[in-house]
Parts: structure tokens; sequence; C-alpha cells
């Protein structure tokens, strides 16, 4: 029986929204995010020969759908829950912000939308004309899935219903955001492969602490970037090192260094190392980001964010 199934093992299957066969015609449509002009003609020319050279295929039509101009996405992701994967993903936004860039920021955490608390903004989301409207904090743009349904319910949600939520939170209205940053579930199951698919990301980042279990999960959570054709723009190291609040003496309870070893395996860039502070952790229950303050972790934030910076232009290069 001839179809298109066989397109699934393209390089490019990640790109393909919708396809169907009919009296030997292949219809494709083929989403080109964040492609220049070059490479969606590459793009165009590759998929129709793929769909030309398969049996019951005389002519293949492709439609690119309208790429969003200027607008970067980039996926925070960890193997697990509790590392620090939002608190990241909230405050590497801010920090980016406060380098200059505007920056939206989408919580896409089913499990555990924190953003909400993380930002002091427990809010039900407004729209107009159907379409939602981010609300402004700390110099950001913000949308989260906790803004959409009461706490837990969304705990339950499979891929369809996931992304048809993702889909909600990213077609809205972002404005002048030039980057966007998607904070998803913790794992590497199918609904995290299915908001992969919907996002298309730019670029990944994952969080890790330091331990070999955390590793272990974080391998596997860059491993299902690599095969979504996701380049990883970094790894961060969160929770390493502690310094004794009352006698300033320094102790690893996770360890040190597994996180940037285990980037240097991969090959992966690291992006620098968080320490594990109560000081953060209060200050992030508070809905104060750290970032958008001037202490340690401020400065630990803009850097890890001109890092990323610097890997966006490499992996867009
Ligand atoms: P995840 O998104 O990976 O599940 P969270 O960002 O929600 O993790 O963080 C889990 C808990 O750990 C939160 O209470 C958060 O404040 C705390 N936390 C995160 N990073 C640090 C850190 N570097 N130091 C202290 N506490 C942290």
């Amino acid at each position: 029986m001839p179809g298109l199934d066989a397109l699934d093992h393209h390089p490019q299957a990640a790109r393909i929204r919708s396809r169907k066969l009919a009296g030997g015609v292949a219809t494709l449509v083929v989403d080109a995010t964040g492609l220049d002009d070059a490479g969606q003609k590459a793009l165009e020319q590759q998929l129709r020969e793929a769909a030309l050279a398969l049996p019951g295929v005389s002519e293949a039509r492709v439609a690119l759908t309208a790429a969003k101009r200027g607008r970067t996405l980039i996926a925070v992701g960890s193997g697990k829950g509790g590392v620090g994967k939002s608190t990241l993903a909230a405050n590497l936004a801010v920090a980016l912000a406060r380098l200059g860039k505007k920056v939206g920021l989408v919580d896409a955490d089913i499990y555990g939308p924190s953003q909400p608390r993380l930002f002091n903004a427990s809010q039900r989301a407004e729209a107009r004309d159907k379409q939602l409207i981010p609300i402004h904090a700390h110099g950001i743009r913000l949308l989260s899935v906790g803004q959409l349904v009461a706490e837990g319910t969304a705990l339950a949600w499979r891929g369809p219903m996931a992304s048809g939520a993702l889909n909600q939170l990213l077609e809205a209205d972002w404005g002048d955001a030039e980057l966007l940053i998607v904070d998803l579930p913790p794992g590497t199951g199918d609904v995290q492969l299915s908001l992969i698919q919907k996002a298309r990301p730019a670029a990944a980042v994952i969080v890790s602490t330091p331990q070999d279990l955390s590793l272990i999960d974080a391998a596997r959570a860059i491993d299902l970037f690599e095969k979504m054709h996701v380049p990883v723009a970094g790894i961060v190291e969160n929770m390493a090192g502690y310094e004794c609040p009352h006698c300033g003496q320094p102790s690893d309870p996770f360890g040190h260094g597994g996180a940037e070893a285990e980037a240097k395996r991969l090959g992966i860039a690291f992006l620098g190392r968080l320490p594990l502070s109560a000081s953060l952790r209060e200050a992030s229950d508070a809905g104060q980001p750290p970032a958008a303050g001037d202490g340690p972790a401020a400065a630990a934030f803009a850097d890890l964010a001109r890092k990323l910076l610097v890997q966006l232009e490499t992996i867009a290069g």
C-alpha cells in the first residue's frame, strides 16, 4: 500500500506538519521556522525529492508555513524534576532581558507550572480576539499553563492535550519578543516529545544537578533533543556546592563538576554552574527572581545568559 509513512525517517521529518497522498499527488505542509531563504529552498527541494522517490507518488507539492519573523524559541529541559529547571528558565529570561533582549517566557510544565509563583503572578490569563495576552513581570512577558487551568488539572494530560495548550501559549500576543524561553515539563516521555515537535525550538538548554543519577537523566534529555534535530546550546549545573551561611565552609552535597565533565564528554557547551543557595530559594519562593536583583546570583545568571547568546549565534551561523 503506497503511502508517505517512509518520510518519518527523513532527517527533516520533525518539520513536517501534515501530509496527504491522493491520486498520486503528495501534499506536504512543512514548518520552515528559523531558516533563511536558501535554507527554505533547500528544505522544500529535499522533501519534494524524497516524496517523489516514494512508490505511488507522481507529483509532490510542498507548502512552507510562514516562519515567524525573528523569534527564536529556546527550550529549557531536564531529565527529571526538582533540579531547578523552572528556576533557571525564569532567571535566564530575566537576565536575557537585562542584557537588552526582548524576552517572552512560556511555562509549558504541565506537571508543575511554577512560573506564576516565581513571578508572584497568579492571575488568570486574559484573551483578546481569542488570543492570549501575556502578563508583564520583571522586564519580560510571561504566560503559564498554570494560568489556563486550575492547579493540578493538567497533570493527567496526554500529548495531544498538552500540545493543544502549548499552541495557545505559543500563538499568544508576544508582541516584539525576539526570544521565547519555553519551560518544558521534566522528563523524556511522549508529552515532552510532542511538545518539542510542536514548539520546534531553535535550541535547547539542559539543567542538571552534579550527581551521577541526575546526569544519566540529563543525557537522556540531550538524546531526545538530538533525535528531534534540536541543537543543545548547553548544560547548566545547578545546586553545585554549598557555602554554610554560618561558618562559610564550602561543601558539595551533590558532588561538583559532574555536569561540566558530562558536557565535555558529549561535546556540548557548559554554560555555568549555580550554587545551592538558601537566599536563591527564598527569593524564588517570594516571587522575586534573583536575576532581577544585584547580588551574586544576578551576576551568575547574567553570565549564563551571555554564554547562551554566544551559543545561539554559533548555532544560527
Ligand atoms: P524543576 O523545575 O526542575 O522541578 P524548580 O525550579 O521548581 O525545579 O526547583 C525546585 C526547588 O528547588 C524550588 O524550591 C527552588 O526554589 C529550589 N532551587 C532551585 N535551584 C536552587 C538553588 N540553586 N539553590 C537552592 N534552591 C534551589
